[in-house]
C-alpha cells in the first residue's frame, strides 16, 4: 500500500516521502466525450489508475489528480475546460517543484489525456534540466502495446468506454449509443482522429477542431493495424475494462520499480 498525499498529514507526508522512491501524478481532462460518457472520463480513468496502483506497491506518494487539461479543440461541444499548453506545463512543473522542497527526486505523471502530452513534455524537461528524473506514462499507449487488440480507434470509443463501465458504471449512457456522423473536408482528405486527417493513407496533423469530423464529439472511425475493423461501441463491456485497468497497472507498478535504478550522471 502506497500512499494518498491529500489524506496525509505533513510529519505523515515527510516520513512517506522519506520511505517512498517517487510521486505520481495523475493528468486528466474535462473535456466533452461524446453523448455517452462523463465529461470527467480522462480525469476519472488517470485517477482509479493511480489508486490502484497506490494500493499494490509501497513505492509511490500519489498526489492529487490535476483535474484539467489542454482540450482547447473540444470546447465547441458544451462543459469542456481548457488550460493553455503553456499555462498547464507551469501547472504540472510548479507542484513538483514544491516536492522537490522535500527531497523528492522522482515523478511518473499517469496521463489520461492525449492533449495533455506537449505540456507534460515541457515540464519533463524542465525537471531533467534540474537533474530530476520525471516520465510520464499513458495509459492508451500502455494497453495497445501490451495487448494488439487493445488498439484506442479514436475518443469516447469502446476501449475508453470499457474503462468507464468497470470504474463508474451508472455514468456511461448505454441509450445514447450511436455512431457519429462523420465530416471530412474533401473526398481524399479524410478526418482519421483527433487533428489529424489522413491522405491516401498517410496521417497528416492539420490542428483540427474535433467538430470538423464528428458531430457528436465521438470519434470512432480510426481502423487498428493490419487493416482489421474498428470495434464499435458495442464491443466495450466491463470486464474489457477491467483487464485493462488490471494490465495497466501491473506494468506501472513495473516501470516504478525499474526507475528506482535510474540515476543521471
Ligand atoms: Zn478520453
Amino acid at each position: 500500500m502506497g500512499y494518498q498525499l491529500e489524506r496525509m498529514t505533513w510529519p505523515d507526508a515527510q516520513q512517506a516521502i522519506r520511505s517512498t522512491q517517487a510521486v505520481l501524478f495523475p493528468t486528466g481532462s474535462i473535456e466533452q466525450h461524446g453523448k455517452h460518457l462523463p465529461l470527467g472520463t480522462d480525469y476519472l480513468i488517470a485517477k482509479e489508475l493511480a489508486n490502484r496502483v497506490c494500493a499494490n506497491t509501497d513505492r509511490i506518494v500519489v498526489a492529487p489528480t490535476i483535474p484539467v487539461g489542454f482540450a482547447e479543440y473540444h470546447t465547441d461541444f458544451a462543459g469542456t475546460l481548457s488550460l493553455s499548453t503553456e499555462t498547464l506545463g507551469r501547472a504540472y512543473l510548479e507542484p513538483c517543484e514544491s516536492m522537490m522542497k522535500y527531497g523528492v527526486k522522482r515523478f511518473v505523471f499517469l496521463n489520461g489525456h492525449g492533449g495533455n502530452r506537449a505540456s507534460l513534455t515541457w515540464a519533463i524537461r524542465k525537471l531533467r534540466d534540474q537533474g530530476i528524473i520525471a516520465a510520464s506514462l499513458q495509459w492508451f499507449d500502455i494497453c495497445a502495446t501490451l495487448n494488439k487488440e487493445w488498439f484506442i480507434v479514436g475518443h469516447a470509443d469502446y476501449l475508453e468506454t470499457s474503462l468507464m463501465m468497470a470504474i463508474a458504471p451508472a455514468s456511461v449512457r448505454t441509450d445514447q449509443f450511436e455512431a457519429p456522423q462523420n465530416k471530412h473536408l474533401s473526398n481524399k482528405l479524410q478526418v482519421s482522429g483527433i487533428g489529424i486527417a489522413s491522405f491516401r493513407g498517410i496521417e497528416v496533423s492539420m490542428g483540427l477542431r474535433t467538430s470538423d469530423g464528428t458531430n457528436s464529439g465521438l470519434i470512432s472511425e480510426r481502423c487498428p493495424p493490419e487493416g482489421s475493423l474498428a470495434p464499435t461501441l458495442e464491443a466495450a463491456s466491463a470486464a474489457l475494462g477491467e483487464q485493462i485497468l488490471s494490465a495497466v497497472t501491473d506494468y506501472i507498478i513495473d516501470f516504478i520499480e525499474s526507475l528506482e535504478k535510474v540515476a543521471f550522471k
